[in-house]
């Protein structure tokens, strides 16, 4: 059983900037993002009962999914949005599982956007939330995305509130300073992990 720290934060708080520093320390980190994206690769099962429900115009011409089109279609279709979740959320549990039991390092790092809000951090030892000023958080993501502030703040709404994840974190990473200091804080946050864990280095 692997020791497991949950990462989250919310958009633009600088999650993929704290993992990246984590994971060139040697911690193996596993991304939900990605292992939803896996799950639904061409030649996983779960490509073929999608293209079976929605027909072949939900995927590319080279295969792939049509990840677009499946969220139009399921936008406003309760009992198409349910069947997928009920397709897909046992899966990704499933992947996301088998990537973190092959960490060799002394713990391992699930990130995931929405730990809170998808009931995900039950499942982790501790909780490490990326924590940033909302102002910061948007001028960030604007400036990474080219998207408007407006477009920014929507997501903001649709996501976990920055009290309710402050609310399950275990630590909390304030990333408002420069990029060289967080990387010093990452590297001061594993040592402490690698304590939790005995003292393995
Ligand atoms: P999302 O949930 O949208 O994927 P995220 O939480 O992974 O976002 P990052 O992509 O890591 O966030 O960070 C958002 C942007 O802010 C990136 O362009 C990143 O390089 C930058 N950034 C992160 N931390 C800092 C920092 N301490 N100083 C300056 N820029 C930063």
């Amino acid at each position: 059983e692997p020791w497991i720290l949950g990462l989250t934060g919310g958009i633009g708080s600088g999650k993929t900037a704290v993992l990246d520093r984590f994971a060139s320390l040697g911690v193996h980190v596993v991304d939900a993002d990605q292992a939803a994206r896996w799950v639904v690769e061409p030649g996983r099962p779960a490509l073929l009962q999608i293209a079976e429900r929605f027909g072949s115009g939900i995927l590319l011409t080279d295969g792939a999914l049509d990840r677009k089109g499946l969220r139009e279609r399921i936008f406003d279709n309760p009992a198409d949005r349910q069947w997928l979740e009920q397709l897909l959320h046992p899966l990704i549990r499933a992947e996301i599982a088998r990537h973190l039991a092959l960490a060799e390092s002394p713990y391992a790092i699930m990130a995931s956007p929405l730990l809170i809000e998808s009931g995900q951090y039950r499942q982790v030892n501790r909780v490490l939330v990326v924590d940033v000023p909302v102002s910061l958080q948007v001028a960030r993501t604007v400036a990474r995305d080219q998207v408007s502030e407006e477009q920014v703040r929507a997501i903001l709404k649709a996501q976990a509130s920055r009290e309710a994840r402050l609310q399950h974190a275990d630590d909390v990473l304030v990333n408002d300073r420069d990029l060289s200091w967080l990387g010093a804080e990452v590297e001061r946050l594993h040592r402490f992990y690698l304590t939790l864990r005995g003292g393995q280095v």
